[in-house]
C-alpha cells in the first residue's frame, strides 16, 4: 500500500493580487516503508509539497490520501488530531523545547497523547539509546551539539510510532561529516521502525540514501526514480 497518494493537487499563493503557482497538477504515490526524497532547485515547490503531505497546509484542488485517510474530508481539528497520531516531523532547526531536557523533549509527544508513565519511560529510553544518546537524557538542547540535537529530534519524531516522518532539508544546518552520520542513523531508524520517511533535500548525501527520488521543477514533478532493496533502479520515469 502507498502511504501517500496525491491526485491532481495544485496550490497557488496570492501576493498583492498576483498568483504564484507553487504546485500544479501533482500526481504522486509514495510507497510505504521507504525513504523518499523530494529534490529540486530552490523555489521548485519542495516545502509546499511537504507541507501538504504533512497536512500542515491544504491543496487548493486535488485529493490527498495519507495512511488510507482522505485528508480533504477532515475538519481542521480532525486534521490536527490525525497529524499527532500518524505523522512525525523533523525540523531543520531541530525545534526542541529549550527548557526541557533531551529526555523530556522525546517524552513530550507521548504526554500529549496520554501514554501511561511506565510505557513512556520505556519508549523514551529505548529511543534515546537507538539514536546514540543513552547518557545524554538530562542534557538540555543548549548543552548538546547540532548533531546531537538532530538525534533528539529524530527520537522525538518517532516517539508516538508514526506511519510517516517528514523533514524539510534536515541536514541543511549540519556540516557534511555530521550530516552523513545523521543520514545513516535516519536510514537505520527508517528500516528498524518500518516507517515511511519523506524528506526534501538537495544534499547529494541524502539523495544517495534514498529509495525513491522525486525531482521537481517550477511546481511540477519532472521525474521519479525508484530503487529496490539492492539499490537497483526499478522504475525511472521522466514526466
Ligand atoms: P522550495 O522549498 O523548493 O524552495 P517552496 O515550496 O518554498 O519551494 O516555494 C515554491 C514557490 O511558491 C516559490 O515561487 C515561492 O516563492 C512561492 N511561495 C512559497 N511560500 C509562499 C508564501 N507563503 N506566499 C507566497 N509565495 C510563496
Ligand atoms: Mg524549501
Amino acid at each position: 500500500m502507498d502511504t501517500v497518494v496525491l491526485k491532481r493537487a495544485s496550490k497557488t499563493y496570492h501576493l498583492d493580487s498576483v498568483g504564484v503557482s507553487a504546485l500544479s497538477d501533482i500526481n504522486l504515490e509514495i510507497r510505504s516503508n521507504r525513504f523518499t526524497v523530494i529534490s529540486g532547485p530552490s523555489g521548485s515547490g519542495k516545502t509546499t509539497l511537504l507541507n501538504i503531505i504533512g497536512c500542515i497546509d491544504r491543496p487548493d484542488q486535488g485529493e490527498l490520501i495519507v495512511a488510507g485517510q482522505d485528508v480533504g474530508k477532515l475538519s481542521d481539528d480532525a486534521v490536527s488530531d490525525f497529524r499527532a497520531r500518524h505523522l512525525g516531523f523533523i525540523f531543520q532547526t531541530f525545534n526542541l523545547l529549550p527548557v526541557l531536557t533531551a529526555y523530556e523533549n522525546v517524552e513530550y509527544p507521548l504526554l500529549l497523547s496520554r501514554v501511561p508513565a511506565a510505557q513512556r519511560k520505556q519508549r523514551v529510553e529505548t529511543l534515546l539509546e537507538a539514536v546514540g544518546l543513552a547518557g545524554k537524557g538530562r542534557h538540555r538542547p543548549g548543552q548538546l551539539s547540532g548533531g546531537q540535537r538532530q538525534r533528539v529530534a529524530i527520537a522525538r519524531a518517532l516517539a508516538p510510532s508514526p506511519q510517516l516522518v517528514l523533514a524539510d532539508e534536515p541536514t541543511a544546518n549540519l556540516d557534511s561529516h555530521t550530516g552523513q552520520a545523521i543520514i545513516s542513523l535516519m536510514r537505520q531508524m527508517q528500516r528498524d521502525h518500518k516507517v515511511s520517511f519523506v524528506f526534501s533535500s538537495h544534499d547529494p548525501q541524502v539523495l544517495a540514501a534514498a529509495d525513491d527520488v522525486v525531482k521537481m521543477r517550477d511546481g511540477r514533478i519532472v521525474s521519479i526514480q525508484r530503487r529496490d532493496e539492492n539499490e537497483h533502479v526499478i522504475e525511472d520515469c521522466a514526466l
